[in-house]
């Protein structure tokens, strides 16, 4: 798993430090963004093998993000992963029908982020969340 590319997508600056931090650590390549248009412009180039989306991003929200690039048949593959504020089941729906393949709740638990991530990565296939 170590050497992935990862693309963080999160405005908020301690949250995107603090999870930039534990997947480093881990040994992936990391990008980051602070909004979706910076994430399209940075997916120009980059290409990860799972993004960490933040729903909540100031004009195009995560959720759009997640439907723009799912519909793309150049990333409908990539795994994206939504980052909700609260374990609100209305986000975790709102997610999962954009087309995100899983969700991990803010705040960030760190002891088991890094493992949140290997078994996503692990799913070769985008199934149902539960
Ligand atoms: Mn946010």
């Amino acid at each position: 798993m170590a050497g992935e590319p990862i693309l963080i997508v999160e405005d908020n600056p301690s949250n995107l430090k603090l999870v930039k931090i534990l997947l480093t650590v881990e040994g992936y390549e990391i990008q980051t963004a602070t909004n979706a248009e910076e994430a399209i412009e940075l997916l120009k180039t980059f290409r990860p093998r799972l993004i960490l989306m933040d729903l909540q991003l100031p004009g195009m929200d995560g959720l759009e993000l997640t439907r723009k690039l799912k519909s793309d048949p150049k990333f409908h593959k990539v795994i994206i992963i939504a980052l909700t504020a609260y374990a609100m089941k209305r986000d975790e729906e709102k997610a999962s029908a954009a087309g995100c393949d899983g969700y991990i709740t803010k705040p960030i638990d760190v002891g088991a982020f890094p493992s949140e991530i290997v078994k996503y990565l692990k799913k070769n296939k985008v199934g149902p969340l539960r």
